[in-house]
């Protein structure tokens, strides 16, 4: 057990959202001066600070990671007994109001395994600041709402860091004596601390350039090793299709001469929009068909996209605090979805969105670390970049786009850039600028940024006749949440329609019906059919639905839903319902949902990819979510006798569709993607209905395909059955690709994710393989973040997962205490799962607590998901 005193003492504070003030020194300038090394690198700094206000409050300077002052001089006079360091600040009294500071530090970059700040990564020497990494470089007043014009000096061994960048334009460069050289870099924009960056080292670029609508010249770069240059052409590519886009959609223009992109092979998450120089994990800059998916592809766009539009959505107009984070975060999602739903299929894109959604946001929603979308309090603001700031932020913004309409939320958004642009601004400030530029009173609307928890609502349609009228009763109730007992009702808006039972066709159109009380009533008259309900159509609002709809009005709707959207959803209703109904021991009858999948399996006006998402059966993790007091195994024996039965009575279509969506060329289209994605699909099938020739099936197109997506398909469905090919699969997938890390990491995902009995030892074993490591982020992901999210193998029942996902938890905080604190969630769950996998959990979250020297990040998970 715990020792509450230890912990008690131990607690780092938490910082509040209500404790906000604003600086009470401002830095219109900085000037830096980097001697590089990585052993030693000599940080200069040089301060123009002006007192803001009347007060006679010290300049305090946030330092991080031990940094210690090698000098501090005002006004050009090194001080010797004017300063102080209070905690990790450095303090120094001014007497006047308006001061130049000089500090001097040495960092060392090769040392630094927390990835914040300027490290070394395979050579290279990079930065990453936001949330609170600058402070590692040198003393700065860390905090978004301090705007200063950065100029950048660097130096260092001209062979091996032949390449120095910063953020905005280049003014200077040169060689000096003895091997070395400089660059000089000034970036005109005022900015916050968190969006500098710096890159050194030996990088090739693939240059483009991008004219803008008002005719300027851009010069695009895409910086990596020499060897990785063809792999950057899709990365361009997007990047361009994402400055028109900008353009078209949002009226953003860039505004640098230079836009340059840096991929890294060590990074905390996907990628950061450093103002004009962007730093990306290589995994969303490098592909080519043979070692990157279709879905690889996507997300390369997506993420390109995403950081682009944050010079306008989080650098133009920046965050005061990092409680707005989702002002920035929230709102750049939305624009990467729609940019992405633009490039393809917008249903297909849609329901991979809510997939994701329901996979990360709404089991974070419902448990120990729920928080609303602008939360009140953070001990580590790094635990705050969720999927609940990041996606049901992009929801919210989505609904008011809904709310408002296409042309009022464009007017708000033109308002909200115009009138914040150089600023630090705030959700409050967003949702200001959306109402004075559309009319619309956001009021009630403000819940979604307050309240934390995933509404539910219930819908019941009664009708008396055919010709008569229907009558829609809706309700809603948000559940307690941490801090959060008592819920009011939220504005939810929710787009429906009724289709006739005989003709499937929507009877008077589609409807929005805000659902803005506890309960509402709505009534529908006129009806010439009796009516079926289609309901929240696109996932117009981010709930959990209940309704009463029969087996049979789902299968109706999953085979004449207008809107794609909805049709899905009807299937994975029917899904859900039969499969929670097993689950909890009621009847089991898999007809309905049998006969749904061939109708959409046969049906020859669908698309192979809208397909290939309607027939995939809802993940073992979001059944779970329906049940109290989950049972893994029982989830999955559930699940697997529907799949072996979808398998064995559809086997003819399976292997027709199998067929059917045979890989000619490899071509990169919404359409060849599509087909690709059913034929494993369907091989999967195959191998559920236990096909006689499934191995054969999956070890022939494991070797026959022309790109990794159809081959990592096949490896899948290997890697979670017995058979000899499954072996020979992956030692030959593992030959193939030595030394390719990104596809390493896919060997590693594949036997993590395994179903197969064994997994947990299988694990065990590959974090001792000689490849493993859990210093680079992307391969403790590949392994260990996949491992925690198999549900099976993560909770076998004698606890042997929980254990290794513990005892990782506890060597990755010694060296990255990010990495490590993004493990805790899957262990803090434990409330969810019957008793005795429960105490097993909770067990090994109190043996993490109770080591001494946490870092703040996997102290607060692990507390607040014990507390
Ligand atoms: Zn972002």
């Amino acid at each position: 057990m715990l020792d509450a005193a230890t912990a008690v003492s131990a607690t780092p504070a938490a910082i509040r959202r209500e404790d906000y003030r604003p600086p009470d020194w401002l830095v219109p300038e900085i000037a830096l001066d980097f001697q590089l090394d990585a052993q030693a690198t000599r940080v200069t700094a040089r301060l123009t600070v002006r007192r803001q206000g009347a007060h006679g409050h010290p300049l305090r300077l946030d330092g991080g990671g031990g940094l210690l002052p090698v000098s501090v001089s005002i006004d050009g006079e090194e001080l010797h007994d004017a300063w102080r360091i209070d905690g990790e600040q450095l303090v120094i009294d001014l007497p006047g109001d308006d001061h130049l500071v000089e500090t001097i530090v040495q960092i060392a970059p090769a040392a630094n395994s927390t990835l914040m700040g300027l490290y070394a990564s395979n050579g290279l020497l990079c930065t990453q600041c936001e949330a609170e990494g600058f402070r590692r470089i040198t003393f700065f007043p860390d905090r978004p709402d301090v705007l200063s014009r950065y100029t950048v000096r660097m130096e260092g061994d001209a062979a091996l860091y032949p390449v120095l960048l910063s953020n905005g334009d280049q003014l200077d460069a040169g060689e000096l004596p003895a091997g070395r050289h400089y660059a000089l870099w000034r970036d005109p924009f005022p900015k916050p601390c968190y969006l500098f960056a710096l890159v050194a080292g030996d990088l090739s670029a693939n240059r483009d350039q991008f004219v803008t609508r008002s005719g300027r010249t851009i010069d695009l770069g895409i910086w990596v090793r020499e060897a990785d240059l063809p792999k950057t052409r899709h990365a361009m590519a997007s990047l361009k299709a994402s400055m028109a886009w900008d353009e078209r959609v949002y009226g953003r223009e860039y505004d640098l001469a230079v836009f340059n992109i840096v991929a890294v092979s060590d990074f905390n998450f996907g990628a950061m929009e450093n103002k004009g120089l962007n730093i990306f994990n290589s995994r969303y800059i490098l592909a080519d068909p043979d070692t990157a998916t279709d879905a690889d592809f996507d997300a390369i766009a997506g993420v390109v996209a995403h950081e682009y539009f944050h010079n306008w959505s989080g650098n133009r107009v920046t965050c005061r605090d990092w409680f707005q984070l989702s002002l920035k975060e929230g709102f750049t999602v939305l624009r990467d979805q729609q940019f992405s739903a633009d490039q393809g299929s917008p249903a297909v894109k849609r329901i991979e969105d809510v997939r994701a959604l329901r996979a990360a946001q709404f089991p974070e929603d419902a448990g120990p670390l729920a928080h609303p979308i602008r939360p009140d309090s953070y001990i580590e603001i790094s635990n705050f970049y969720t999927a609940t700031i990041y996606n049901k932020g992009a929801e919210v913004i989505r609904m008011m786009k809904l709310i408002l309409g296409d042309e009022g939320f464009r007017a708000g958004t033109d308002l909200y850039f115009d009138r914040h642009d150089g600023q630090a601004a705030t959700c409050e400030d967003f949702i200001v600028a959306m109402e004075d530029a559309s009319g619309a009173d956001l009021t009630q609307f403000r819940l979604w940024y307050t309240q934390a928890g995933t509404p539910r609502v219930t819908a019941s349609l009664t009708t008396d006749a055919p010709g008569g009228r229907a009558r829609l009763r809706l309700s809603q109730s948000v559940p307690t949440t941490p801090g959060q007992p008592d819920k009011q009702p939220m504005p939810i808006p929710l787009k429906l329609s009724l289709l006739g039972a005989v003709s499937g066709a929507a009877m008077g159109g589609e409807h929005l019906v805000i659902l803005d009380e506890a309960e509402k009533e709505v009534t529908f008259d006129g009806l010439t059919e009796l009516p079926v309900l289609s309901i929240n159509h696109g996932f117009s609002a981010p709930i959990c639905l209940e309704t009463d709809r029969s087996p049979a009005d789902l299968a109706f709707l999953s085979a004449h839903d207008e809107d794609p959207f909805a049709r899905y959803e009807a299937m994975q209703q029917l899904m859900l319902d039969t499969l929670v109904g097993a689950a909890k021991g009621g009847p089991v009858d898999h007809t309905p949902v049998i006969d749904a999948v061939r109708n959409t399996l046969t049906d020859p006006a669908l698309d192979a990819a809208f397909v290939a998402e309607a027939v995939l059966l809802p993940s073992e993790a979001f059944i779970g979510d329906q049940l109290d007091a989950v049972d893994p195994e029982m989830v999955a024996t559930v699940r697997e006798a529907l799949r072996a039965d979808l398998g064995t009575e559809l086997i003819d279509e399976w292997r027709d569709a199998y067929a059917r969506a045979h890989a000619n060329r490899y071509e990169y289209s919404p359409n060849a993607k599509g087909m690709r994605r059913l034929r494993s699909v369907a091989l999967a099938f195959l191998a559920a209905a236990g096909a006689p020739d499934w191995a054969e099936l999956a070890f022939a197109q494991y070797r026959a395909s022309d790109n990794m997506t159809d081959r990592q398909g096949a490896l899948g469905v290997l890697a979670n059955n017995d058979a000899p090919e499954r072996e020979a699969a992956l030692a030959d997938f593992y030959d193939r690709y030595a030394g390719d890390a990104l596809v390493i990491d896919k060997w590693f995902t594949a036997q993590a994710l395994s179903t197969r009995s064994g997994t947990v030892e299988a694990v065990e074993a590959l974090a001792r393989h000689p490849d493993f490591t859990i210093a680079n982020p992307n391969r403790l992901r590949s392994l260990v973040g996949a491992f925690a999210v198999n549900q099976r193998a993560f909770h076998d029942p004698s606890g042997r997962g929980y254990r290794f996902v513990a005892d990782m938890i506890l060597g990755v905080d010694k060296l990255n205490p990010q990495a490590a604190a993004r493990l805790v969630p899957s262990l803090g769950r434990w409330r969810r799962y019957e008793p005795g996998r429960a105490s097993l959990m909770r067990d090994e979250l109190e043996r993490v607590l109770a080591v001494p020297g946490l870092s703040k990040d996997v102290f607060e998970q692990v507390s607040k998901s014990l507390g």
